[in-house]
């Protein structure tokens, strides 16, 4: 199958809208802001995992690969959407999950389960050597013809999908922010070499880390070093969060119609108002911010 035509058997609604938002934040009247609406793409296969999967999907479907495993945790918005996109698509997906949770299963472990996805729980040291080439070799040995697919679907195969947000676009801007978790999504902004910088808002605690991730993920001939990756706003960590993030999605929603959630788009968000509130941004800036999806992972 074409991208075209997985796109067209998953129901994906591209190209997503592109639209202002006017929140009553410090300074916000002084900039353009806009937001990219990935969350709408799909209701389950989330944002950015969608553009992060389209052309690896693409790939596997014409090599015939009936067979991959992947990593997530327990609240996986990547093993949400390729869970999904496997059913869809007659691939059996194996989910190494971090963490027990078969006795307490999680909303998203009760749908790729219901999906047909077989879901192996690992502890921390074993889902640590998640991109160690013995263990992957390993896991290549006990399921033969399978393709393992990186943790958050962050890899070189991701980034053409990645590239489409920007060239969906129907403006220029100056500044394109999106969150960073295991970086596929901004080294793929970064590889469409546009003139817009781009700047990463890190949703766990790495600095210099994700920086290195991104890096790697970045082609070599890609010159692009327009960006930046900002780490005050991970609140302590991966889905770490505190009462001032959660008060800040829910007044967020209230005054701007949708959704935002604590572990990524709600520290993106939280992160442009205090840079707005500094005067960060050249004066009278057009700024976008890449609303990457990822609701499903907070449902209670
Ligand atoms: C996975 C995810 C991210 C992080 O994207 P990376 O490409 O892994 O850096 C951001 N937002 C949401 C909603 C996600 O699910």
């Amino acid at each position: 199958m074409t991208s075209l035509d997985i796109a067209e058997q998953l129901d994906i609604a591209t190209p997503s809208p592109e639209q202002a938002i006017y929140p009553t934040w410090p300074n916000a009247e002084k900039y353009h802001l806009f937001v990219k609406r990935d969350d709408l793409l799909h209701d389950k296969i989330s944002g950015n995992k969608w553009r992060k999967l389209k052309y690896a999907l693409t790939h596997y479907s014409e090599h015939h690969v009936k067979s991959l495993v992947s990593f997530g945790g327990g609240y996986s918005n990547h093993l949400h959407a390729l869970s999904y996109a496997c059913n869809k698509l007659d691939i059996q997906l194996t989910a190494m999950v971090r963490g027990y949770y078969a006795q307490q299963l999680t909303p998203m472990l009760n749908d790729v389960l219901a999906w047909g996805t077989k879901v192996e729980y690992v502890d921390k040291i074993t889902y640590s050597k998640r991109n160690d080439a013995t263990y992957l070799e390993q896991l290549r040995s006990e399921y033969p013809n399978a393709q393992v697919v990186p943790e958050g679907g962050s890899q070189t195969r991701a980034l053409r999908g990645v590239r489409e947000i920007i060239e969906e676009l129907q403006q220029a801007y100056d500044y394109i922010l999106t969150p960073v978790g295991s970086g596929g999504t901004m080294a793929g902004l970064i590889s469409a070499n546009c003139p817009t910088k781009v700047i990463g808002i890190a949703a766990l605690k790495g600095p210099g880390y994700l920086e290195e991730l991104v890096s790697s993920l970045v082609p070599e001939s890609c010159n692009n070093n327009n960006w930046e990756i900002h780490h005050d706003a991970h609140f302590g960590g991966y889905a770490k969060r505190d009462n001032t993030l959660t008060s800040f999605c829910h007044d967020f929603q209230k005054e701007n119609g949708f959704h935002i959630e604590p572990v990524y788009s709600g520290k993106l968000f939280y992160a442009t108002r205090n840079l707005i509130q500094q005067n960060w941004f050249e004066p009278n800036s057009r700024i976008l911010l890449i609303h990457t999806g990822g609701l499903q992972g907070s449902r209670p």
